[in-house]
Order: structure tokens, then C-alpha cells, then sequence
């Protein structure tokens, strides 16, 4: 089993809370942008070893600016290079006012299944804060047309902690998105990264203190709660899906199995030791030559050991201790026993997972079962 991430570096306009890699170039670098996506899948079609995928994720930046047809080849030059298995999940990300019935049109000659919204909240004066392009109507009336398209495997991305959201524009938020009728919800604290127009904001200091992160917490505790009600698994930390819906190939990356990061600023894993980096310079990408422009990063047994336990613990089912060898299961034990003492953590079916009181602090638990390179 492998997976394929593209990334498409292109938005319309920047965020204020947003780090990732994207620019605001125009439609003309979209069609070399694709161009060079192919001769980078032909250069590294075979580094998951297997051109066979379960799962193809289009993320971004805005995967949905693209024009129609530089999608279309796109989906032409992954079909020259890899074959999806029957059932592949393959996912889009959209932002809500690109999705027409005319974008929606040139979807359907796409195997995409799967589509995920940011939608972040559903208060107008919010969205306008964060700099986003879309208001709350325009949610509601992208879900229901992907839905008359005939794409029903619909997630939605929200963000709680805004500056000045209450608790109940929260709850408004939530009970909204889920009557949509949406299969997948993902949710995420909102995080102040160093460097985005948010960082130096006068916003900020209103993101701090202890009252601030008792309103997350009764946020993050109404979403488990309503999400429940709603028939909906709380499978990781920040994810909730109803039954046969979790995302496949956001899963793909707790499990450690391979995949094939493709398009500037993208990573990759090579499923053994190797992560890798696209350098994220969309100029540089579309004029490599040879291989694009990256950095690769060797995993020592202590990587390993840290990854396994960050990217399992963050899940509902754990680490699976019969996974981890002996010594390092023998280790991981004894750092989380005060955690086990205070019903933080649990062990079920031989795996070792964060009990609900620990998942409010599943970045200290975290942090103390990982082993520090003091060097
Ligand atoms: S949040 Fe999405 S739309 Fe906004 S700047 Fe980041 S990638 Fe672009």
C-alpha cells in the first residue's frame, strides 16, 4: 500500500493564520506548475516502490483555482505513471466559492471521490478576520452542490479558538457543519505560527491566558460530545469521521506507510528510513531540470522510536505495544506510568492510548515518552 500527496501552491489570496507553502502567482505558472509535476513523477514514480496507490490526496495551497484543464492533465499524467487500486480514495481540497457547477463539471471526468472543505467557521465576521473569501451561505450551498454532483464522501475543516469566537458561535459552528450531512469533520485548535500576518497581530494577546484555554478546552469538549451524538468515531485527535469514513490517506501517514509527496514544498517517506522535502520554490520546481530542488533527512532508530509514538498516540486506537521492540515497549512503559497513575493514559488490547482527560494534554504526554537526543 502507497500513497500520493500533489501539492498546488496557488491561492487566490494569503490567510492570516496560514503557514503553509503557497503563492498568489498567476494561471500562467498553473500550467507549467503541471508540466513539471509530471517530470517529477517520472523522475520518482518509483521511490514508494510500487506504482500501484490507495490513496491520491490533492492539497495545497488551493487545489481548486486550478482551471479546469490543467486538472484535467493533471489527472492525465498521474494515469500515465501510476495505476489507482479499484476503491482508491482519491480527495481534493477545495476552497467553498470555487466550488460552480462548472468546476464541479470538470471533476466528474476525474476520479476524485472525496472532497475536503475549508470551511473554518460559519460566522461571517470571522471568516472575514481570517482573511478568507467565502462566507457561511457559500459552505452550505458548496456541500449541497458537490452532493447533487454526485460527490457525497464530503469532509469539513473548522477551526475554534478565533479571536473574539464565543462558545456559542462554536456550538453554531459545529451543529451546523454537521447538518450538512457531511461523512468527515476535522477540527483544530487555532495555532499562532510564527511568521503569519497573525503572529504580529493585535489579535494575538487575546489568544493567551488561562481563561483562553479554558474556552478551548469547553470548545474541544462540546465537539467530542456533539460529534458522538452524531454517530460520528473520534479516530485522532483533530479527526472524526462516521463509520467507513475516516480518511485513508490522512491515516496512511499514522501508520507509517509509504508515500510519494509530489510538487514544490511537498514531503515524501519512503516507508523505511528516508524522509524527504521538496524545497518550497515554485520557480525552482518549475525550472529544475534534473530533480527538483530538496532535502532528505536519514531516520535514526531514536527518529523511529519518537515518530511511532507521536503519530500513534495521536490516534484512537494507540501504539500498538507488540509493534515496538521489547526494550523501547519496556521503555515507553515506564515513562508513561505516572501518566497510567493520574488515568491519562490506558492500555487496552495491548495498546497504550490517551484516556479523554489526557487527550487535553496529549502534547506533554507526548512529549515526555519520546527519547531525547542529548548530543
Ligand atoms: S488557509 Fe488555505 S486558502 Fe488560506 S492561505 Fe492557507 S492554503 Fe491558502
Amino acid at each position: 500500500m502507497a500513497g500520493i500527496y500533489i501539492h498546488i501552491p496557488f491561492c487566490k489570496s494569503r490567510c492570516i493564520y496560514c503557514d503553509f507553502y503557497s503563492t498568489t502567482l498567476s494561471r500562467d505558472y498553473m500550467v507549467l506548475y503541471a508540466q513539471a509535476l509530471e517530470r517529477e513523477m517520472c523522475l520518482r514514480k518509483l521511490y514508494i516502490e510500487c506504482t500501484r496507490v490507495h490513496s491520491l490526496y490533492i492539497g495545497g495551497g488551493t487545489p481548486s483555482l486550478l482551471p479546469t484543464e490543467v486538472l484535467t492533465n493533471i489527472f492525465a499524467a498521474i494515469g500515465r505513471h501510476f495505476s489507482l487500486v479499484p476503491g482508491a480514495e482519491v480527495t481534493i481540497e477545495a476552497n467553498p466559492d470555487d466550488v460552480t457547477p462548472d468546476w464541479l463539471k470538470g471533476l466528474s471526468h476525474t476520479p476524485v471521490n472525496r472532497i475536503s472543505m475549508g470551511a473554518q467557521t460559519f460566522n461571517d465576521s470571522l471568516l472575514k478576520l481570517l482573511g478568507r473569501r467565502h462566507n457561511a451561505q457559500q459552505i452550505a450551498d458548496a456541500v449541497q452542490a458537490c452532493k447533487e454532483a454526485g460527490i457525497t464522501n464530503i469532509s469539513l475543516d473548522l477551526i475554534y479558538g478565533l479571536p473574539g469566537q464565543t462558545f456559542e458561535d462554536w456550538q453554531h459552528d459545529v451543529q451546523l457543519a454537521l447538518s450538512l450531512g457531511i461523512k468527515h469533520l476535522s477540527a483544530y485548535a487555532l495555532s499562532i505560527e510564527p511568521g503569519t500576518p497573525l503572529d504580529t497581530s493585535p489579535y494575538k494577546r487575546e489568544l493567551e491566558g488561562a481563561q483562553y484555554e479554558e474556552l478551548s478546552r469547553r470548545m474541544y469538549n462540546y465537539l467530542m460530545s456533539t460529534t458522538k451524538q452524531a454517530g460520528f468515531l473520534h479516530y485522532e485527535i483533530s479527526n472524526f469521521a462516521l463509520p467507513g469514513f475516516h480518511s485513508r490517506h490522512n491515516s496512511s501517514y499514522w501508520q507509517g506507510i509509504p508515500y510519494l509527496g509530489l510538487g514544490a514544498g511537498a514531503h515524501s517517506y519512503d516507508g523505511h528510513r528516508e524522509r524527504r522535502a521538496n524545497l518550497p520554490d515554485i520557480k525552482a520546481y518549475i525550472n529544475a531540470t534534473e530533480d527538483v530542488p530538496h532535502e532528505t533527512e536519514e531516520l535514526s532508530d531514536e527518529d523511529l522510536y519518537n515518530e511511532f509514538i507521536m503519530t500513534r498516540l495521536r490516534t484512537s486506537k494507540g501504539i500498538p505495544l507488540n509493534e515496538l521492540p521489547e526494550e523501547d515497549c519496556q521503555y515507553c512503559l515506564s515513562l508513561a506510568k505516572p501518566h497510567m497513575r493520574n488515568k491519562l493514559l490506558c492500555v487496552q488490547d495491548d495498546h497504550l492510548c490517551l484516556t479523554k482527560e489526557g487527550i487535553f494534554t496529549s502534547n506533554d504526554i507526548i512529549s515526555d515518552l519520546l527519547k531525547v537526543d542529548f548530543n
